[in-house]
């Protein structure tokens, strides 16, 4: 029997609590869930038959508010799955500065066994159920994508939201990841692909490591497969491939296939859209599982689908000398540790991942301040850069051309922003991340959950407990 995924996570978590000196009562208030809210709603079938469908959203820790986190559609759904996403977001946020407590939430569907109207539906009676609990809006929870939803979701939660609270200003700051004409925000729908490949860079590029692994520094030429093609999996492929790396693998659902001159996602994915599948891609050959491509031969391994996917039962043919943990727990505490006694190098999907959030919380503050993020400030930052160059021409006597000067002055637009505050974001936890562990003399997952209790911990310390 596999260890339920809240267990592992806390197994993590008391590893790391062992390099800290913190008050065993308040470890234990860190890691325990706050809240969990299950609910069992009607849902209408297209056909008039009513089907009863479950939810759950659980916050994990209110240390800050409001707490945030994903909700998912999926079979897997449950009470301890939705638990144990809730407390790595509450850890993930704490790791990457991000001022929130975790949640997640779920509801327990095959998204493909439903029409688009039964989608909107259950979209909609799931955000009521949450409404009247007082479990979503912009100072209390707010969701955003995860395996199973997109944009699309994310406008019917906002729409419904905003129907139920009209006097609510900051309505729109209910729930993250809405396509930008619904208040979201330049530069979400890649940030967590772009994170994860950001990750990666910054794993490739200190020389020590990589050779450790017999790897040169870089992304350039190395091989990757990665594992499901949703939004994080096809966006972090997509920058690995344009950063030079070579997709010699790729899986979904339907199954995997390869090939060692690599693969162009882009058509991969536009074959897919058209035939139902990856199999039969051209010039490719099927594996004889989806499972399989995570035992092909790379130097970077991506798991972007769900959880528990290397395991005690497939580790020992995993061959890849980098995973990098797009999907949350795509790798069960057995497996973890034979990874690590094989030195194989994980970046934990509690730091991986994190650019979702991260730029959550970018269209959060967005949605917050009623402005776009830059619109301020473009046009007098763009003036001031031509001025400084107008007086670098009257100081070096030497006139630049029009191409060079509308370049240079070019200044920030939202997306610019987006992103320099993500890649800033995840440089900057690297750095930290591998100081710690360095320090501490500890893998890189133990290391951001030392950092994780300590910000949190700093938290409950300063703030006092309540009453
Ligand atoms: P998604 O629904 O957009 O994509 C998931 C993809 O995986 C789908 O295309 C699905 O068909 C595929 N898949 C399912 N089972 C598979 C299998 N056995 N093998 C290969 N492919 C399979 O979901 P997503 O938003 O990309 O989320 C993926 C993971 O990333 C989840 O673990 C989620 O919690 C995590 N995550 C997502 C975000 C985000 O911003 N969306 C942020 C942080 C973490």
């Amino acid at each position: 029997m596999s260890i339920p995924f809240f267990a592992q996570v806390n197994s993590y978590f008391d590893k790391a609590a062992r390099h800290t000196d913190h008050d065993p009562g308040l470890l234990q208030q860190i890691r325990a869930c706050n809240t969990v809210m299950r609910v069992a709603f009607p849902l209408e079938r297209d056909d008039g038959t009513i089907e009863v469908i479950d939810g759950w959203r659980a916050q994990h820790s209110t240390h800050r508010a409001p707490t945030k986190g994903g909700i998912r559609y999926s079979l897997m759904v449950d009470e301890d799955e939705v638990m144990a996403l809730a407390a790595l977001m509450t850890y993930k946020c704490a790791l990457v500065d991000v001022p929130f407590g975790g949640a997640k939430g779920g509801v327990r569907i095959d998204r493909t066994s439903y029409s688009d109207g039964e989608l909107e539906r259950i979209t909609r009676r799931f955000t009521f159920e949450l409404f009247a609990r007082n479990l979503i809006g912009p100072a209390v929870d707010v969701p955003a994508p995860d395996y199973g939803t997109g944009p699309r979701e994310m406008t019917w939660i906002v729409d419904t939201y905003t129907t139920l609270a009209p006097s609510q200003i900051d309505a729109a700051g209910c729930v993250t990841g809405k396509p930008v004409s619904q208040g979201g925000v330049r530069g979400r729908t890649e940030a967590t692909g772009l994170g994860v490949y950001y990750a990666i860079r910054e794993a490739c590029s200190v020389a020590e490591d990589m050779k450790a692994l017999g790897l040169g520094t870089g992304v350039e030429g190395k091989t990757a497969v990665v594992q499901g093609l949703g939004n994080v999996g096809y966006h972090t492929a997509k920058f690995l491939q344009e950063a030079g790396a070579l997709l010699v693998g790729l899986a979904e659902a339907e199954g995997a296939i390869q090939d060692a001159r690599g693969l162009d996602v882009d058509a991969v994915v536009a074959y897919r859209k058209e035939t139902g599948s990856i199999l039969d891609f051209p010039g490719a050959t099927n594996l004889p599982t989806n499972a399989a491509a995570l035992e092909l031969e790379c130097d970077i391994l991506v798991p972007a689908a769900l959880e528990n996917q290397v395991t005690r039962e497939n580790v020992d043919r995993v061959r890849a000398k980098l995973i990098a943990e797009a999907a949350n727990g795509p790798t069960t505490t057995e497996a973890n540790d034979a990874l690590l006694a094989r030195g194989v190098l994980q970046l934990p999907d509690m730091y991986t991942n994190a650019g979702g959030v991260v730029v959550s919380y970018f269209e959060w503050v967005k949605n917050l301040s009623h402005v776009r993020l830059g619109r301020m400030g473009r046009r007098f930052e763009q003036a001031s850069n031509l001025k400084i160059l107008h007086a670098v021409e009257a100081l070096t006597g030497r006139r630049l051309d029009d191409a060079t000067l509308t370049g240079a002055a070019v200044a920030a637009g939202e997306q610019d922003l987006v992103r320099s505050g993500l890649e800033d974001t995840m440089v900057e936890a690297y750095g930290e991340l591998r100081e710690i562990a360095r320090r501490e003399q500890v893998d890189l997952r133990t290391a951001a959950y030392i950092e994780a209790i300590d910000k949190v911990a700093r938290t409950y310390g300063e703030r006092g407990i309540f009453p």
